[in-house]
């Protein structure tokens, strides 16, 4: 194994549920218009993702998985418009090199390929079939790292995990439809018809989805789009805010704080709506190169931002009759 990507795998990959971001993350960059994530003990015996993207040609499978391999940028200024979810080049050979991993991937025209890594190391690559998309499966996750598997919590902590990272990439792209199937149960299917209240829908419940306000607006730097619940019926926690920046998901405390002003300061309670927020600037104005997760981001002008979707959600739950 190399030890810089087990190096690179302690940031990327901390647990099961960071493989399945990675993964489906990839899925989402080859184009793919359907994506199928299929689980068993939670990822600790395997991860399986297949899609019906772009794949990747027989000449450069092997070197996807070589680290700081991205075909996704290309220059210095790339790096500040990023518009892919991936950039670093580091998750393929990072779960490499901590698991065991197939790869059965084809452009859907040249001869596919199969290929074999387990801790790091190439055990097998030949042709496979011809098909549309890859189709890859992650077992015995941190064999060769016992520190990283004692530290998991229990697969119900850990599926837990699984499952809100897959609500918050089917949240992002409501175009792709997403199936989640644990233990042979299924635990999500969205439909891909691109309406985002029905995946809210599929998440949620309908009856939170039928509790939705339509939140719309722009300022000269920024524009939001989304849904924010009425207050009265929920009993959501912070978690149930999803925050979308130029569709990438992120993590963002204050923005998650200027939802919840919007929302309490109509009704004077603290308490916390359903909510998913698409908001898009020009990329210049956002950093995404915070921390090798991608989930931590730095905006320009965020009081500007924050104080346009406080004003908005008080203003659209202002026009409903609470
Ligand atoms: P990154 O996503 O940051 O580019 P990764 O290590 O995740 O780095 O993937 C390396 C490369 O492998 C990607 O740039 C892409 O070209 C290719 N790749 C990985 N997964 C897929 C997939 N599911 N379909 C098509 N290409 C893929
Ligand atoms: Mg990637």
């Amino acid at each position: 194994a190399i030890l810089s990507d087990q190096i690179a795998a302690g940031e990327v990959v901390e647990r099961p549920a960071s493989v399945v971001k990675e993964l489906v993350e990839n899925a989402i960059d080859a184009g793919s218009t359907k994506i199928d994530i299929l689980l068993e003990e939670a990822g600790l015996k395997s991860i399986r993702i297949i899609d019906d993207g772009s794949g990747i040609e027989p000449d450069d499978v092997e070197t996807a998985f070589k680290r700081h391999a991205t075909s996704k940028i290309s220059s210095r200024e790339d790096l500040f418009k990023v518009a892919t979810l991936g950039f670093r080049g580091e998750a393929l050979p990072s779960i490499a090199s901590i698991a065991d991993v197939t790869m059965i991937t084809s452009n859907g025209s040249d001869v596919g390929s199969e290929i074999h890594f387990r801790g790091g190391d190439l055990i097998a690559k030949e042709n496979a079939e011809v098909r549309a998309g890859t189709d890859i499966v992650v077992t015995d996750l941190f064999f060769n790292t016992p520190a990283r598997l004692k530290y998991l919590k229990t697969p119900q902590t850990e599926l837990a995990k699984i499952t809100d990272i897959v609500n918050r990439l089917s949240l992002s792209f409501p175009n792709i439809r997403f199936s989640l199937q644990h233990d042979g149960k299924e635990l999500l299917r969205t439909s891909g018809r691109g309406d985002l209240l029905q995946v809210i829908s599929n998440i949620y419940g309908v009856s939170n989805a039928r509790k939705m306000v339509k939140i719309s607006n722009s300022n000269v730097d920024f524009q939001i789009d989304g849904f924010v619940s009425l207050p009265e019926y929920t009993r959501a926690n912070r978690n149930y805010i999803s925050i979308l920046i130029n569709g990438r998901y992120v993590r963002d405390f204050q923005i998650s704080k200027a939802i919840v002003e919007g929302y309490g300061s109509k009704l004077m309670v603290g308490r916390y709506p359903v909510a998913v927020l698409n908001i898009k600037m020009d990329p210049i104005l956002v950093d995404v190169n915070v921390h090798p997760t991608k989930q931590e981001v730095r905006v320009s002008e965020i009081q500007s931002l924050n104080n346009l979707i406080s004003e908005t959600v008080f203003e659209e739950l202002s026009g409903k009759n609470l």
